[in-house]
This record gives structure tokens, sequence and C-alpha cells, in this order.
């Protein structure tokens, strides 16, 4: 053999020598990517004796089972996805709980007014069943019972608080120097009779020092109340005052917030606003008064 065979020889060695080297440097055995040994398997020994004594199977698993990797990603992902702030839930409006005195009262006895007819007819029917009332505690100081007045078949129904010493002594409702404001507000800003509305309070008889109604005292009234609304069945209603405006939404909501916006109150739309003798006191609200009756006004269509 000559010099330059020998050299042509160990060239190709060594170039075969440096392939099987490239496999074992990644750590992939030759026959997992399925690669035929070149001519010459005496030529292949080195390389084996060279490539570490793994396994065959743990080996191949690591190479053709490239899922553990995949699995193993998402995994990796997952703290970053826990420790990611939870969102801000939707911020509730408070809920303030409801008066009990603004709720419906189940123990209310059945009322013997007609549910139709005639609203004269059905209003004496009222009248006939709140009798000399002894119904709650307010009973034994009154001088009389405060029905209220107007017009039966009103487009616009007024309900106020309680009665005042004027009103007990002369069993109208509004007649003291609130209702004369109100008749103001009534005949100078609606610019209708006040005859032609009608009037009428939450509770029908004066609570003593004029002091707030209390709940027992409510419920047991609200009945009469009750009737007197379906009889007239206004096109609105005018809530004057916390405890009308509240009775009449049946919310906990002062009157200061619900003021200005229509509610409803079976189906008849009910605008809150302040009560007169609250004007008498603070005579800036007046203006939020008449912007509230403007409302009203141009819900019955009329200009103000
Ligand atoms: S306030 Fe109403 S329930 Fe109480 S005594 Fe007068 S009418 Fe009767």
């Amino acid at each position: 053999m000559s010099d330059e065979e020998r050299a042509l020889i160990a060239a190709e060695l060594r170039e075969r020598l440096g392939w099987m080297a490239s496999l074992t440097d990644v750590g992939l055995p030759r026959e997992s990517v399925g690669a035929a040994p070149p001519p010459g398997a005496a030529v292949s020994r080195p390389v084996e004796a060279v490539a570490p004594a793994v396994p065959a199977p743990a080996r191949v698993a690591a190479v053709v089972a490239p899922a553990p990797a995949r699995v193993a990603a998402p995994a990796a992902s997952a703290p970053t996805r826990l420790a990611a702030p939870e969102p801000t839930p939707a911020r509730k409006p408070a809920k303030s709980a409801l008066p009990e005195w603004a709720a419906p009262n189940p123990s209310a006895e059945p009322s013997p007014v007609p549910t139709a007819g005639e609203p004269e007819e059905r209003l004496k029917a009222l009248v006939d069943w709140i009798g000399n009332c002894q119904r709650c505690a307010l009973a034994p100081t009154r001088n009389k019972i405060v029905y209220g007045q107007g017009n039966l078949r009103a487009e616009i129904m007024f309900v106020g608080e309680a009665p005042g010493a004027d009103e007990d002594e002369q069993g109208l409702a509004f007649v003291g120097r609130a209702g004369q404001l109100l008749t103001d507000i009534i005949e100078k800003g609606l610019k209708v009779p006040r005859s032609e509305v009608f009037i009428a309070n939450v509770i029908k008889c004066r609570p003593p020092q004029n002091r707030n109604p209390e709940t027992a005292e409510i419920l047991a009234c609200q009945p009469f109340l009750e009737q007197q609304i379906d009889i007239i069945r206004p096109k609105v209603l005018v809530g004057l005052g916390k405890f009308s405006g509240q009775w009449l939404l049946k919310t906990a909501e002062p009157i200061s917030r619900i003021r200005g916006r229509f509610g409803e109150y079976k189906g008849i739309p009910v605008m809150p606003t302040f009560h007169p003798a609250y004007l008498l006191r603070n005579p800036s609200a007046k203006k939020d008064v008449w912007e509230d009756l403007k409302l009203v006004l141009r819900h019955l269509g009329r200009s103000a």
C-alpha cells in the first residue's frame, strides 16, 4: 500500500469518527434517528466505546416522546397565571335595608272597599272602613282624622307625611304654613287650581309634637293610603319628603338622592321631592322642587 492510499483511508476514518461523535454529543443514539451506520461496522466500534452506556429504552423515550417537554411547558407557566391578580369584581351599589314601615304589611286586614265602581262610592266605603280608627297609638291624642281632600279624578296626587297641628284641628290636609306654600307650588308653579289635585298623607292622625311617625303607626295606617291611591289612580304621584318618597318607592334612600327622578308605585309614576315644611326652613331648595315639578308637567304633556 502506498503512502497516498494510507492517507486516503486515514482521512475516511477520521470523517466517519467525527460523524459518529456528533450524534452522541447531542445525546442521540444512532438508532433513534434511523441513521444507517456507514459501511464498515468495525469502523464504528471506537465510537461506541466513547459514548456513555445508556440503556437504549430510556434514551429513546427521551427522544421519541416529546410530550413530557410539551406538558412541562404549560406547567412552567402555571405559576404566572396563579400569580396574576384576580379581576376586580364590579362594584355593587350600596344597598340599605328597606325600612320596616315601607315594606308590605303581611298582617294587614283585608280591605272591604270595592275594587271597582265610582270613586265617590269607593271613598265612602273607605271612610266607613276607617271609622273611629283606634288601630294605632295615635288615636288617643288626635282631634280629627285627616283623610285628605281634593279631586277624586285628579291627574296629580300629592302625598305628604302626617297632619300637623292645623290639620289636626281642621281635619284637612296641608292647611298650615306648609300647606300655604304647597298651594303656591300647585297654583303658581303647576298653574292648576288646588282643588284639581288630590292631597293626602302617609298617616291620617297627628303624631304628638309633630314627631316622626313610628313603624307600627305607618303599617297600621298604610292600607288606607293604598286604597286612596287605588281609587284616584292619578297619572302622577308626587311624594313630599322622606317618609312619603320612601314609602311610595319602597326604598331606604334619602330624599335628597331620590328626588328629581321618576320612580314607580304599582305602575304609577312617582316624583319624590322635598316637603314644603323643609322648604320653609331651606328656601334655597325651592328651585330643586321647581325642577322636579317641571318634570311632572313634561310627563303630563304640559309646558312649564
Ligand atoms: S293614624 Fe291611621 S291607623 Fe292610626 S289611628 Fe289614625 S287612622 Fe287609625
